[in-house]
C-alpha cells in the first residue's frame, strides 16, 4: 500500500515527505473526519515541530492526489478524511464525527434523469449525508 502511494506522489513529480507521510498515517488510523487542528496535534506526536501550515499544505496535496477528501462540516470547519476506495457515500455523525460508508449509490438514476433534463452529461458526483449515529442519539 505505501509503495503504491509513493508512486502516486512520484508520478506527479512530488516527494512523499515525512510530513506528508505522517499526515496520511493520521488519516489512515482514524475512522472519522478530523479537523485540521486535531490532525496537527496528532501529526506532532509523530513528527514534533511540524507546523500547522505544513500540515495544511500536506492535506491539500493529499486532496489533489485524491488520497484524502475535504468536507465542510455543519459548523463551517474544514475536515479531512481518507478518500474511500471505490464508490461510496459517507454518512457523517455530526456529534462524534464517526463515518459510516454507504456503498449503495442512490444517485445513478437521478443522474440519468438530470442528464436528460439539463443536457449536461453527468459523469460523477459527491454526496455526503449528515446525521446523528445510534450511540449519540442515546
Ligand atoms: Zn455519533
Ligand atoms: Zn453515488
Amino acid at each position: 500500500m505505501s509503495k503504491d502511494i509513493k508512486n502516486i506522489f512520484h508520478k506527479q513529480g512530488l516527494k512523499f515527505t515525512p510530513q506528508r507521510r505522517a499526515v496520511l498515517k493520521v488519516l489512515q488510523d482514524t475512522q472519522a473526519y478530523l479537523s485540521i487542528n486535531r490532525i496537527h496535534t496528532k501529526v506532532k506526536e509523530l513528527l514534533p515541530g511540524t507546523g500547522l501550515a505544513t500540515v495544511y499544505r500536506s492535506l491539500e496535496t493529499l486532496v489533489e492526489l485524491e488520497l484524502a477528501v475535504k468536507v465542510h462540516l455543519e459548523d463551517g470547519c474544514h475536515s479531512y478524511t481518507l478518500a474511500p476506495e471505490g464508490h461510496r457515500h459517507p454518512i457523517v455523525c455530526t456529534d462524534c464525527s464517526r463515518v459510516i460508508e454507504y456503498t449503495e449509490c442512490p444517485i445513478q438514476d437521478i443522474s440519468k434523469k438530470l442528464s436528460k433534463k439539463t443536457g449536461v452529461l453527468i459523469k460523477t458526483h459527491f454526496l455526503q449525508l449528515f446525521g446523528k449515529c445510534e450511540e449519540c442519539r442515546n
